[in-house]
């Protein structure tokens, strides 16, 4: 793979988003989290507000969980946000870790990105879009063939341009449905495989789901209004409340946030 067009057409093409202007790796663990099952463009605000309130691990390891959680609200997968504040506490006590996996929440994927953004480590990121990019130039490889062939990738001393670049390439060009290999910096030399199946669009309307009565509690109990959702799909989604920290049940069947 041609790595220098790859950058060359990264420093062409590159969304000026908020957190690639900064190397604070705790501005950046919040913005990997966030970005985890969420949009760039859809994350921005999120991302301000909550630096905004919380600048620093010490500010989010100190804040009330209902103030984490109103500040999350919106993004989905809310015990993200309680693993974001695990993190924090963590960070706030004793300090970056070397190996940040070791923070809640922390994958492989997220700790590679923030060491390279925040620290120059020289590690490949490999995330779902790198992963796409791979698969469809050199073919489908096992996870961790996968891993070796991304860091060999890594030009010397560019990792944090070249997992932006790789990550942009994907969520931009080497799209999950519709390449657009006629604007791909890197099309010679692919062997334009299909890649990993395209996630097959949900059937189930999305109101339908046990994600988003989740979403619809969590969102009533912090404003305090009655609860929505009955039935076993109300046990359900609130039996994923508790068990991930998001609620707590009374014996009275009483339901409040931590
Ligand atoms: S040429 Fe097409 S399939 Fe190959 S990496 Fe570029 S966008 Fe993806």
């Amino acid at each position: 793979m041609d790595t220098d067009a790859l950058l060359a057409w990264y420093d062409r093409v590159r969304r000026p988003l908020p957190w690639r202007e900064t190397r604070d790796p705790y501005a950046l663990l919040v913005s990997e989290v966030m970005l985890q099952q969420t949009q760039a463009l859809r994350v921005v605000p999120y991302y301000e507000r909550w630096l905004a309130r919380f600048p620093d691990p010490g500010a989010l390891a100190a804040a009330p969980v209902r103030d984490v959680l109103a500040h999350w609200s919106g993004l989905g997968y809310n015990r993200r946000a309680l693993a974001l504040q695990a993190a924090a506490h963590e960070v706030a006590e004793r300090g970056w870790p070397e190996d940040l996996t070791r923070l809640p929440g922390v994958g492989p994927y997220t700790a590679a990105a923030v060491a390279s953004f925040a620290w120059d480590r020289q590690v490949a990121a490999v995330d779902t879009n790198v992963r796409r990019v791979l698969a469809r130039r050199e073919g489908p490889r096992p996870e961790a063939a996968l891993r070796t062939r991304a860091q060999q990738l890594v030009p010397a001393g560019r990792a944090a341009t070249f997992n932006q670049a790789m990550m942009e390439l994907g969520a931009t060009v080497c799209r999950p449905r519709a390449p657009r290999c006629d604007a791909c910096p890197v099309a010679p030399g692919c062997g334009g495989h299909p890649g990993p199946a395209a996630r097959r669009a949900a059937t189930t309307p999305f109101e339908q789901t046990d994600r988003w009565a989740r979403g619809r509690i969590v969102a009533a109990l912090l404003a305090g209004e009655p609860l929505p959702v009955a039935g076993d799909r109300r046990e359900r989604a609130l039996a994923g409340l508790e068990r991930d920290g998001l609620v707590v049940r009374g014996t009275d069947g009483s339901v409040r946030l931590p």
